[in-house]
């Protein structure tokens, strides 16, 4: 049974983990997610049929378009296996609950952050609102006893991100935090409850920190440009949700 829940949970992060292959291209540019049908990146055919299917499809044409030949990025391919593979942990963590149901919707969109941040250095609008709209509707429906503690996750991750917005601007003269990473920053909150909102947060941070740091002390040069800040919240995001209880006990140990 075990096994076949595995595979029906593989299987839906892929087929999800392909309509947000569609989301991260579409969206940026402004086109609809629902017409014209998948088609190649670059020569623009329309997919067959059985092109459409996630992760088999890349593996079988080889990363390769059928018709002009052309290489498909392997994004599409990735996209697809961290979707599905974010559906198995999140089970493993919560089971088939409303938690699962959750995080799984927060998953998702940080995926789409996440891309749309690496590719253009936007978080979008659209997407963030998607979630607040949706992080709320699922708990007022759900779960109502979390809602204010829903309410605190996000104001708390809203001030966070503001004091050091404030802290950045006065340190570098220049906007350090950009106002999609802000917003991103509150919405996480609704999903994970105050607790873990400012965790996620400090965690995403120091990550950052450390990737800008440890090659600045090997080459003695500091990276100048702009960091999309989205895929570290993102993998923060991820860490916390498996492994939240046990690092902040760990860290209180460590303090007191
Ligand atoms: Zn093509």
């Amino acid at each position: 049974m075990e096994t076949i829940i595995i595979i029906l949970l593989f299987t839906l992060g892929a087929i999800i983990g392909s309509f947000l292959n569609v989301l991260i291209y579409r969206l940026p540019i402004k086109e609809s997610i629902l017409f014209p049908s998948s088609h190649c990146p670059n020569c623009h055919h329309p997919l067959r049929v059985w092109d459409n299917i996630p992760i088999i499809s890349y593996l079988m044409v080889r990363g390769h378009c059928f018709h002009c030949q052309s290489s498909i990025p392997i994004r599409y391919f990735l996209v697809e296996i961290i979707s599905a593979l974010s559906w198995i942990v999140l089970y493993y963590k919560f089971g088939l609950s409303i938690d699962f149901v959750l995080q799984l919707v927060l998953i998702s969109i940080l995926i789409v952050c996440t891309y749309t941040d690496l590719d253009h250095r936007r978080i979008l609008n659209s997407v963030v609102l998607f979630g607040y709209g949706i992080g709320f509707a699922i708990i007022i429906i759900l779960n109502p006893s979390s809602i204010m503690d829903s309410i605190l996750g996000m104001t708390s991750g809203l001030a966070f991100m503001l004091f050091w917005a404030v802290i950045g601007k006065l340190l570098f003269r220049q906007t350090a935090l950009g106002a999609g990473d802000i917003k991103l920053a509150a919405m996480i909150g609704i999903f994970t409850g105050a607790k873990f909102s400012l965790f996620i947060l400090i965690l995403s941070f120091t990550l950052a920190a450390l990737y800008v740091i440890i090659p600045a002390l090997k080459n003695g040069k500091i990276l100048g440009r702009q960091l999309p800040l989205a895929p570290f919240i993102a993998v923060s995001t991820l860490i916390t949700l498996l492994f939240g209880n046990e690092l902040i006990q760990s860290y209180l140990d460590l303090v007191f």
